[in-house]
C-alpha cells in the first residue's frame, strides 16, 4: 500500500470527523469537548477550549447565538444542547490563568477600523500572528455597539477587561479617528501595509469582488450574529496575513465558516430528553442546572465498528488509527513489530463493514496485512502454527480421504463435511452421509479434508493454493461432482475459489430432497436462538433453508439480534483463537450473552466455541439426527484439539472399514502408548495446545532411547522431543505398561503484542 492508497482508506473512516456542532459553528468552537468537561463540572477545562478558538470568550460566551443548535444531533432525539447558555454558565466563573503566545514580531503594520466583534477579532488574530496592529474607533471608548449591551447580559466591565488583554498583545487602540474621512484613508493607505473596515465603518468603499479587498484594504458583510462578527473578523485577519504573506488568499479555505461534516451519529434508540430550564432565564443556568444541560450531550462519534466488535474495543482504537498503525508496522525494516497481534487477532468476520456508514472492511486491511508478512517472512510462526499444523493433520492420510460411493465407479454428488463437523460431531457425519445416500441417486462420494481456510485465514497464499489446487484435483479425479457442504466457511471458500464448481448447503439439499424420517425426538418446545455464522452473513438463501427446516422439525426458535447480516463472530474465525486466546473467549462470552435462550447454530466452529463459553448449544444437526435416549446435546462439551483429532482419525477409519470394507489403519508405535491423563492436566493440555498425539511421542521415544530425567523423590520422568517445530516437555510417571502425564510444557514463540503482556 503506497501513501496515497494508505489516505485514501484512512478517509474512508469517519470518526475524526468534527461533530455537527463543531462544523456549523462559525468559528468552530469544540462544543463537543467544551460540553463534556461542562457534564463533569469542570468549569476551568470548559473554559480552557473556549479559550483555544473563541475570540473574547467573556464577550461571546455570553451574547453568541449558537447557530451549533439548528444542527446539534441531540434535536433528533428531544431538543438540541443549548451551547450558548452552557458557555455563558462557563464564562460566568473566573477564567484560568493562561500565557498568551504570540509569534515573534513582524515587520509589517496593519491598520483596523471599528470596534465591534469583527474589528477586534480581526484585531486579536492578526496581534497574535506578531503584526504590528493600531485600531482606530471613531468613538470615546472601544467597545463598539457591545457597550450598548444590557448589563445583565454583558456588563461593561467585561468589556473593558477584554479590551485591556487586547492592549496588553500590543494593540494601539486610538479613539475618536475620523474613520469615514477620505483624507484619513488616504493616510491610511499610505502609512499601512493593510486596512481592515469594520462592518460598523463600512463606506463606499465596498467592492465587487464579493467585499474581500481592494488594494489591500478588507472588509466584510455587516450581519447581526455576535459569532458570525467574530468569524467574519478572523476571516479578514486570515485573508490580510496571506495577503502579506503573499500567498493564496483562497487555497484551503473549504473548511472556513460553517461546513457539512461527515461524521455519522447514530440516534435511532436515544432516549429523548428536552433541555433544561434555567429557573431564572436572565441570570442563566445555575452550577448544578449547566452540568445536568452538559450531560444531555451525545458526545457525538461514529464507532458503530466498535460498539459492535470486542477485537476492535480490546486495542483501544478503531480503524482510522489501526490503518496507519498497520501501515506503520509494514514498514519496520528492523526492530519490533507492535501491531502484530493487531494485524493477526481480527477474526475476518466482516461485521465492521456491515455496519460502517462507509463500509470499511478492516478484515481486508488485516487480510492484506497478514499476506504481506507472509510475502516478507515476518509472520511469527506462533501466530498461526498451531491451526495450520491442524489443517496440515486434516490433509494428511489421517484423515482426508475422497471415495466414490460404495458400489460406485461414478457419482453426481459429492459429501465434504469439513474438519471441524468431522472433529466435533464424527457420528453425526455418518448419519448426514447414509442420509445422503438414501435420498440421492447416481452416486455420492465422500471426501474428507480441511477446505484450507486456516491458510487463507493466515495470509499464507501459497499453502492456500497449493493445498487447495491437490483438492481440486480429487475433485475433476471423481468427474467434478456436484459438492455438498456442510460447513458455511468451507462453502464460502469453495464459492470464491473453485467458481467451476457446483456447490450447495447441506441445508438446501435437505430443504428440496426431505429430512430423515424419524423425528420422534424434539429438543422441546422451548424457542431456541438461531445464531448465524458470519461466514453466512450476506447468504440469507442459506440462513432461511436453515429456518425452513427448523419449521419443518417443529421446533420454535426466536431470532438473535442483532443476527443475518449483522451476525457477530462467535470467535473462531480468522484463526482469532491461535493469536489472542484470551480474546477469542471474550468474543464468545459476549455472543453468549445476547439471549438467555440455548442457541440454535449449524457452524460446528461457532457450536463448540459456544459450548467452551458455557453456553448451552446445539447444531442443527442434533435436531435433525436425534439420539434417542442419548446425552443432552445442548449440554455437549467441545471436543479439545486432542480429542478433536483422535475423532478424525476414527471417522476415517470407521468409514473405510464399515463402508468400503478397507480394513482399518495400521497405527503407529508411538499411537499405541496408553496414557493416564487427569482431568486437571487434560485442561492444561488444551490451554497449552499440547495434543495427547504429541505427548505419546516424546514419552515413545524417551522410552526407546532413555533419554530421560529421572527424579528420586517424585519418581517421575522428564522428556523432551521435537517432532516438528516445536518442542515438548513431558513430566510422567509409569504404571505398568501404561503412563500417567502429571504436566507438558511446549515452547512456540509468542506473538508481539501491542500493549499487552
Ligand atoms: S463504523 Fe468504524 S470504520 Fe466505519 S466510519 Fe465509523 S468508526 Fe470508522
Ligand atoms: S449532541 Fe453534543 S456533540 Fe452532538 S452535535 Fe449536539 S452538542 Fe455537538
Ligand atoms: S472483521 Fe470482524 S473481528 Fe475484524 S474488525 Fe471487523 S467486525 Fe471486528
Amino acid at each position: 500500500m503506497d501513501q496515497n492508497e494508505l489516505r485514501l482508506l484512512e478517509n474512508r473512516c469517519i470518526q475524526d470527523e468534527p461533530p455537527e456542532c463543531m462544523a456549523a459553528c462559525p468559528i468552530h468552537v469544540d462544543a463537543r469537548a467544551f460540553a463534556g468537561h461542562m457534564a463533569r463540572g469542570a468549569g476551568q477545562d470548559a473554559w480552557k477550549v473556549l479559550k483555544k478558538t473563541m475570540p473574547f470568550p467573556s464577550i461571546l460566551g455570553r451574547i453568541c447565538d449558537a447557530p451549533c443548535r439548528d444542527r446539534c444531533k441531540r434535536g433528533k432525539a428531544g431538543q438540541a444542547i443549548e451551547i450558548g447558555r452552557l458557555e455563558r454558565a462557563c464564562v460566568s466563573t473566573p477564567a484560568p490563568k493562561q500565557r498568551i503566545p504570540a509569534l515573534p514580531k513582524k515587520e509589517k503594520r496593519i491598520a483596523i477600523t471599528g470596534s465591534d466583534l469583527d474589528s477586534l477579532t480581526a484585531a486579536w488574530d492578526l496581534a497574535r500572528k506578531g503584526y504590528e496592529i493600531s485600531l482606530f474607533d471613531s468613538g470615546d471608548q472601544p467597545g463598539g455597539c457591545l457597550l450598548a449591551m444590557s448589563e445583565k447580559i454583558l456588563p461593561r466591565y467585561v468589556v473593558e477587561e477584554e479590551i485591556r488583554e487586547l492592549s496588553a498583545l500590543g494593540v494601539d487602540i486610538r479613539l475618536n479617528a475620523p474613520v469615514r474621512d477620505e483624507v484619513f484613508h488616504g493616510g491610511m493607505r499610505h502609512d499601512f501595509d493593510a486596512v481592515y473596515l469594520g462592518v460598523d465603518h463600512i463606506a463606499a468603499l465596498r467592492d465587487e469582488n464579493n467585499g474581500v479587498f481592494v488594494y489591500g484594504y478588507f472588509q466584510n458583510g455587516s450581519s447581526g450574529s455576535p459569532v458570525w462578527k467574530a468569524a467574519e473578523g478572523r476571516r479578514a485577519a486570515t485573508s490580510i496575513d496571506r495577503y502579506l504573506q503573499k500567498v493564496s488568499l483562497t487555497a484551503g479555505r473549504e473548511r472556513e465558516g460553517p461546513y457539512s461534516t461527515r461524521l455519522y451519529t447514530r440516534t435511532d434508540g436515544v432516549i429523548h430528553l428536552s433541555a433544561v430550564q434555567p429557573l431564572d432565564p436572565v441570570l442563566g443556568y445555575t452550577p448544578d442546572e449547566a452540568i445536568r444541560e452538559a450531560g444531555r450531550c451525545l458526545q457525538c462519534q461514529c464507532l458503530e465498528c466498535v460498539k459492535v466488535c470486542e477485537y476492535l474495543k480490546h486495542f483501544g482504537g478503531y480503524p482510522k488509527r489501526y490503518t496507519r498503525e498497520i501501515y506503520n508496522n509494514a514498514s519496520i525494516v528492523m526492530g519490533a513489530r507492535q501491531a502484530n497481534r493487531l494485524i493477526n487477532s481480527c477474526s475476518l468476520c466482516g461485521l465492521c463493514e456491515a455496519v460502517c456508514p462507509e463500509d470499511f472492511a478492516m478484515q481486508t486491511l488485516c487480510l492484506e496485512a497478514r499476506r504481506e508478512m507472509v510475502q516478507k517472512g515476518r509472520m511469527p510462526p506462533s501466530a498461526h502454527e498451531f491451526a495450520l499444523l491442524d489443517m496440515a493433520f486434516s490433509n494428511s492420510e489421517q484423515f482426508a480421504m475422497v471415495r466414490h460411493e460404495p458400489g460406485f465407479k461414478t457419482g453426481i454428488f459429492l459429501f465434504f463435511p469439513g474438519c471441524q463437523l468431522s472433529a466435533s460431531a464424527p457420528a453425526m457425519v455418518k448419519k448426514v452421509y447414509a442420509h445422503l445416500r438414501r435420498i440421492l441417486s447416481g452416486g455420492v462420494g465422500l471426501m474428507l479434508g480441511c477446505c484450507n481456510a486456516p491458510a487463507f485465514w493466515a495470509g499464507d497464499e501459497n499453502l492456500f493454493q497449493a493445498e487447495f489446487s491437490s483438492l481440486r484435483d480429487r475433485w475433476n479425479g471423481l468427474g467434478r461432482p456436484q459438492i455438498i457442504l456442510a460447513c458455511s466457511t468451507c462453502y464460502r471458500i469453495f464459492e470464491t475459489h473453485m467458481p467451476e464448481a457446483q456447490i450447495i448447503s447441506l441445508w438446501r439439499v435437505l430443504e428440496e430432497k426431505g429430512l430423515p424420517g424419524d423425528l420422534s425426538v424434539k429438543h422441546g418446545a422451548i424457542p431456541l436462538a438461531v445464531h448465524d455464522p458470519c461466514t453466512t452473513r450476506h447468504d440469507s438463501g442459506l440462513q432461511n433453508s436453515v429456518r425452513t427446516l427448523l419449521l419443518r422439525l417443529s421446533q420454535p426458535f426466536e431470532e438473535l439480534e442483532p443476527g443475518r447480516s449483522h451476525t457477530e463472530c462467535c470467535g473462531f474465525g480468522g484463526l482469532m483463537q491461535n493469536a489472542n486466546p484470551d480474546l477469542a473467549k471474550t468474543v464468545a462470552r459476549r455472543l453468549s450473552g445476547k439471549s438467555p435462550a440455548d442457541y440454535l447454530t449449524y457452524c460446528a466452529g461457532c457450536r463448540d466455541n459456544l459450548a467452551a463459553a458455557g453456553k448451552r448449544a446445539l447444531h442443527i444437526l442434533d435436531l435433525i439426527f436425534p439420539e434417542v435416549g442419548g446425552p443432552d446435546p445442548g449440554a455437549r462439551k467441545r471436543p479439545g484439539w486432542s480429542l478433536g483429532q483422535e475423532n478424525r482419525i476414527r471417522l476415517k477409519d470407521e468409514l473405510l472399514n464399515e463402508l468400503w470394507q478397507e480394513g482399518l489403519r495400521k497405527m503407529d508405535d508411538h499411537e499405541k502408548t496408553v496414557l493416564n491423563i487427569p482431568q486437571e492436566v487434560q485442561l492444561i493440555l488444551e490451554e497449552r495446545r499440547i495434543l495427547v498425539s504429541d505427548i505419546k511421542k516424546v514419552i515413545h521415544n524417551a522410552e526407546k532411547t532413555g533419554e530421560t530425567l529421572f527424579h528420586p523423590e517424585t519418581g517421575h520422568y522428564i522428556a523432551a522431543f521435537k517432532p516438528y517445530k516445536a518442542t515438548f516437555w513431558v513430566e510422567y510417571s509409569v504404571s505398568g505398561s501404561s503412563f500417567t502425564v502429571h504436566n507438558a510444557y511446549s515452547h512456540r514463540m509468542e506473538v508481539a503484542g501491542k500493549g499487552e503482556t
